[in-house]
């Protein structure tokens, strides 16, 4: 099975909804990164909301971008997505080991730490939307929830998981999120949290072979659940050397200048990828030269 977005309604639209499965796209973050466990599980949520957050854009070029900046030993974490299910992360500190919670479960709060959370959204509009709240308690789920009422004025459960098998490769991950809109009755609103109160984690409902059809269909099959969309979803960068140069020219005068009096030419990485861009010393001069014209 292939990773998977579902779009859905429910209660004659005042509720919306979405699912994702991402075992895939986690599996691949991780072996690009080389995550530890704990990171694996942090990166692999923040993907998968991510991932259901992007599906909600409609223009051709629309990007989204979570920055997670806690304490934490993770340091920041950054995720971006395009309007046609690619996404792309990486952890700033990937080798995080911390002690497991209660029954063995990775701590991801702890790992993430307190800080904010900043979504930003450039809809093809003068001015990208920013939207920050408050890391509630670094579970992420949580954290997006809390951003959704608060920031955009939406009530919303959201739910992810990731299951790190005992061999640290990724078994599950998958998320939902669901959303009131302004005309729901207090009714579903009800019937809403009662079954989000009563709800397994996303990782033990995948473990029984539950799809994102499926935990939708727990939350949301008494309420006239709507199925709407199916989209696949992948881990995809699209770098390219000309964009890792924009990044080497936001690096001040005097290093560059060092880079090129040392004579020889340098490898940049990309950080969501580990792609590798060799520069020579003419393409670095080029750079420099560029920036003095600017
Ligand atoms: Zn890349």
């Amino acid at each position: 099975m292939h990773d998977y977005i579902i779009r859905a309604t429910a209660a004659g639209e005042t509720v919306r909804a979405f699912a994702i499965r991402s075992t895939e796209l986690t599996a691949e973050a991780r072996e690009i990164h080389h995550t530890f466990p704990v990171v694996t599980a942090a990166l692999g949520r923040l993907l998968s909301a991510g991932a259901m957050m992007g599906s909600m854009m409609k223009g051709e070029n629309d990007k989204l971008t979570i920055q997670m900046k806690g304490d934490g030993p993770i340091g920041q974490m950054t995720v971006t997505v395009d309007s046609h299910g690619n996404v792309k992360g990486f952890p700033a500190n990937p080798s995080v080991n911390i002690p497991r919670k209660w029954a063995g479960k990775l701590d991801v709060g702890g790992a993430v730490g307190k800080g904010m959370l900043t979504v930003s959204m450039d809809l093809g509009l003068k001015e990208p939307y920013n939207g920050q709240v408050e890391i509630q308690t670094g579970e992420i789920g949580d954290d997006l929830a809390y951003y959704y009422t608060v920031s955009e004025q939406t009530p919303s459960a959201v739910g992810l998981g990731v299951m790190v098998d005992v061999d640290s490769s990724v078994k599950h991950s998958g998320g939902f999120i669901i959303q009131i809109m302004p005309d729901a009755a207090e009714e579903t609103i009800a019937a809403i949290e009662a079954k989000v109160s009563a709800a397994e984690p996303v990782t033990t409902m995948m473990d029984k072979g539950m799809t994102p059809e499926d935990i939708l269909q727990y939350f949301l099959g008494d309420l006239g659940l709507v199925i709407t969309e199916k989209l696949p979803v992948r881990y995809y960068c699209g770098c390219s050397k000309e964009r890792v140069a924009g990044a080497l020219a936001t690096i001040s005068t005097k290093d560059l200048e060092d880079i090129i009096n040392d004579g020889e030419e340098i490898e940049v990485k990309c950080y969501f990828c580990n792609s590798a861009y060799k520069f020579s010393v003419a393409e670095l001069e080029e750079i420099m030269a560029s920036r003095n014209n600017g």
